[in-house]
């Protein structure tokens, strides 16, 4: 059984079609939310995702985009996105959008979960280990995947040893992975990374290949066609900001 596992794409396109590309044989495609907000490709998301993924867990952006929860707690860019990316929805991508549960979702395979960001609450923001202790006490699964950072790694604990993951890449140009073995007895978070907007400063498109048999996740980074991504934002009249980060990768 393998798994790929999408977070944050945030309506861009480009990353999605060259992750898609590269992620090679996979048996289930796991969504942990954000397909859309910031990118200027919303409908297309949300149609290339729908009918690949087993399992959507529904994001922070997905919901105030949908028009579920206000924007009013979003800065004024990501405000801006949402309300734009709302009009932009056609009825069935909207309606498909605001359908999607809340996590923690358990795919059909034991001993996994998945959320967009914390399995105690789907807004929490899992950024160093005191963020994850808790998480890791509380899950009811080994293994819980997590987005919502944007920030391609995670935490793993065993008994009173705890660890932070950092994939090690040696460039941010070309495609490149990084394997972690996930040892019985461990319990881990595992954040793919965000497909859209990464903010771990490497521009790459991020994702992750869960392999039950062999128990490893392997974290992967992959260029995309950044100006024809950050052209679309621009059309759309959104924040330039928006366009500019993505090269940055923050
Ligand atoms: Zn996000």
């Amino acid at each position: 059984m393998r798994a790929l596992i999408l977070s944050d794409i945030h309506g861009n396109l480009e990353a999605l079609t060259a992750v898609l590309e590269a992620a090679g044989s996979y048996d289930e495609l796991w969504n942990l939310g954000d397909l859309v907000g910031y990118g200027g490709a919303p409908n297309q998301v949300i149609e290339t995702i729908h009918p690949l993924a087993a399992l959507s867990v529904r994001g922070n952006h997905d919901r105030v985009c949908g028009g579920l929860t206000s924007a009013l707690g979003f800065n004024p860019a990501a405000r801006a996105a949402a309300l734009w990316t709302h009009k932009e929805l056609s009825p069935a991508n909207l309606a498909w959008l605001n359908a999607i549960p809340q996590g923690p979702l358990q795919p059909a395979l034991d001993g996994v979960s998945c959320v967009h960001g914390s399995p105690l609450d789907e807004d929490q923001y899992i950024l160093s280990v005191r963020d994850a202790w808790a998480p890791l006490q509380q899950m009811t699964t080994a293994i819980t995947f997590f987005g919502h950072t944007h920030i391609q790694g995670g935490f793993a604990q065993n008994g009173s040893e705890w660890h932070e993951v950092h994939p090690r890449y040696r460039s941010r140009k070309d495609a490149e992975s990084w394997r972690l073995e996930l040892p019985p007895g461990t319990r881990h978070l595992i954040n793919p990374g965000s497909v859209g907007q990464p903010r771990d400063y490497d521009w790459r498109a991020a994702f992750a290949l869960y392999d039950a048999e062999a128990r490893c996740v392997t974290f992967r980074r992959v260029p995309y066609d950044l100006t024809t991504s950050q052209g679309r934002i621009l059309m759309a009249g959104l924040p330039e900001r928006l366009a500019a980060r993505l090269r940055e990768g923050r």
